[in-house]
């Protein structure tokens, strides 16, 4: 069933865990989601990454949120729509205007002062239509230029104290040693930076950049506050590999529309994946 985002991170928060935050470009991806979070009874959230529509049109932000909707009702359990990354109040009300009820605004690459003030002006006008508001604070970088090692970006709790107290945010995005993409080495989240994030906040934390940090590394922050955890680029290559076994293994299939099996064989092959993270790390 459709969930509001903000009522699954208050369950996480409360069952001291994480929602899985599965960035998915396509029907496939988004159905393969809401069906493995059926099969373990677990919340999950299925999220847009916004340059899929603008860059690469693998679909429409109407669309993708009416998609989500459907697929959700098809199903019991709890299925969340968030829209990752957006950088301005413009696009923003885009977002929401196209159905979703939970965006992240990230001003992260602006000074404090700066990223208070947008995020603000996007909470006061989100909250009217009750639409859930992620922030960022520090700044979550790139895992291939290595920042996840560069300290001076990660997020300082007295500064997310600030934010969150100024921008009137729902949900925080902090920066303790991950990255988006893949890490060149295994990363180490700074546990200690998380206790004191979390001490002085009350938001629930997320967490980006979560392919390839390990899996003890992720319970522990789970347990410490991160009560969004979102995963992109593992999930996007495992969905890669699947359609190069379909290509393989069909190579010879004299079929002229053999491409119609393609979506169910890709889901065959990545529900177990999905699975197997949200038994793994979701503890509802
Ligand atoms: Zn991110």
């Amino acid at each position: 069933m459709y969930e509001k985002v903000g009522n699954i991170l208050k369950t996480a928060k409360e069952s001291n865990t994480a929602a899985i935050a599965f960035i998915c470009m396509d029907y496939v991806m988004a159905r393969t989601v809401v069906y493995a979070a059926e099969a373990t009874n677990t919340p999950a959230i299925v999220m847009l990454f916004p340059e899929h529509v603008t860059i690469q049109h693998t679909t429409g932000f109407e669309k993708y949120a009416a998609m989500v909707k459907e697929l959700a009702g098809e199903v019991k359990a709890p299925i969340g729509l968030h829209c990752d990354h957006d950088y301005s109040y413009e696009a923003i009300m885009r977002t929401i205007s196209a159905g979703f009820g939970s965006v992240m605004m990230d001003g992260s690459m602006n000074d404090l002062d700066t990223n208070i003030a947008v995020t603000k002006k996007v909470v006061e006008a989100a909250h009217k239509t009750g639409v859930f508001v992620e922030g960022e604070i520090g700044h979550v970088g790139t895992a291939a230029d290595s920042d996840n090692d560069k300290t001076d970006l990660y997020t300082k709790p007295e500064a997310a104290e600030k934010f969150c107290k100024e921008s009137g945010v729902d949900s925080l995005a902090i920066s303790i040693g991950n990255a988006h993409g893949e890490y060149r080495d295994t990363p180490h989240l700074d546990i200690r930076r998380l206790e004191d994030i979390h001490a002085a906040t009350s938001v629930p934390l997320v967490l980006h950049g979560g392919s390839g940090i390990p899996d003890d590394q992720l319970l522990v922050a789970f347990s410490k506050g991160i009560n969004k955890f979102n995963l992109g680029t593992e999930f996007l290559g495992k969905y890669f590999q699947s359609v190069s076994d379909f290509a393989a293994e069909n190579a010879n299939n004299p079929d002229p529309v053999k491409i119609i099996n393609m979506p169910e064989y890709v889901q065959s092959k990545l529900q177990p994946y999905v699975e197997g993270r949200m038994r793994t790390l979701c503890k509802f």
